[in-house]
């Protein structure tokens, strides 16, 4: 029999779930699946803040698909506990929960993360495990390949969707499809110098088809904060990959005729390389490249990113403001 499980990223979750409880906003925190990985229980936890009707706006914040990448997930965990005490503190952000929905998955694959794994306990790369193909200049290996779970990348069997990728698509069509306007943001790192904020679509160089709107809140941003950091751009400029799960799911719920309001599902890719580049010993590290290792850059990294999470909360509950104003 499988024992419950203990560390330090489900303690987190723990803690911010009970002090969300005496918040008086709608919350909820659901296990929407148990992974088990040589005896012991993986919970995959879901959040849900705010109004319970899910046709108003809402964002999805999500992080720990690839578990080396570790540090998306406790940025997510401080910006969900900072969330907590703003509620608690300010009845403006209180009151927007009324008409606003905020989503989360923190840590989608717990094994990975809590084993320093890139892929999940069978070995697969949840971000490669989608059914659908690129079509284009791939990359070999890393691109997505069905040769060994041994090697990186690997996409897994033909036609079987992992246990945390159905988790994750099933929390995402039940509280995001059917909402007027919502955005996603995953939270990745591992890719270059540059902090990357990519929209779809990673499976071909063809526009995806809300291109315009992706491209309109490219300039809102440039409009708010001049001076951000981020390279805002479709995903397929820098690499192409098969079996994407945002791309997948955007297909998923544009393509539906039963959805009429707008989903758009972005990647935050930290630009993990400069971490290296200041402390090459990070490369001898299991979670070197993909994790901030002195604790100073693991401050300076939440604080980064920080701007862009409110941000995003901000242009979702607004959406119809600067849709209307930027053309
Ligand atoms: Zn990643």
């Amino acid at each position: 029999m499988n024992v419950p499980n203990k560390f330090p990223e489900l303690e987190r979750i723990d803690k911010i779930t009970h002090r969300f409880k005496k918040l008086g906003v709608n919350f909820e925190r659901e296990v929407l699946s148990t992974i088990d990985y040589k005896g012991k229980e993986y919970p995959v936890h879901g959040f849900v803040i705010g109004s319970k009707d899910t046709s108003v706006p809402t964002f999805g914040l999500f992080g720990g698909v690839h578990g080396l990448e570790k540090i998306g997930t406790h940025i997510i965990l401080n910006y969900l506990s900072s969330l907590s005490y703003r509620v608690s503190m300010n009845d403006f952000v209180k009151k927007a929960f009324e008409s606003v929905r905020f989503v989360s998955i923190p840590m989608v694959n717990p094994v990975g993360v809590r084993h320093n794994k890139r892929g999940n306990g069978n070995g697969v790369d949840l971000m490669r495990n989608s059914p659908t193909e690129a079509v284009g200049k791939k990359i070999p290996f890393a691109s997505g390949h069905r040769k060994s779970s041994k090697i990186w990348w690997y996409q897994g069997r033909k036609g079987v969707l992992e246990k945390e990728s159905e988790t994750l698509i099933n929390f995402v069509k039940e509280q995001m499809f059917s909402s007027e306007f919502s955005m996603a943001l995953d939270v990745h790192s591992g890719f270059g110098m540059k902090d990357r904020v990519w929209y779809p679509y990673s499976k071909t160089a063809d526009s995806f088809p809300d291109e315009k709107k992706a491209v309109m809140f490219k300039r809102l941003m440039k409009l708010i904060n001049p001076f951000h950091i981020y390279h805002v751009e479709p995903q397929s400029d820098s690499y192409l990959i098969d079996g994407d799960l945002w791309d997948y799911m955007y297909d998923l719920q544009h393509f539906n005729p039963k959805y009429s309001g707008t989903f758009l599902p972005w990647t935050l890719e930290m630009g993990s390389w400069s971490w290296v580049k200041k402390n090459p010993f990070q490369l001898f590290q299991a979670t070197g490249l993909f994790h901030p290792i002195k604790p100073h850059r693991v401050k300076r990294t939440m604080r980064r990113h920080w701007w862009l999470l409110d941000f995003f909360t901000n242009s979702v509950a607004n959406h119809e403001n600067w849709e209307k104003l930027i053309k």
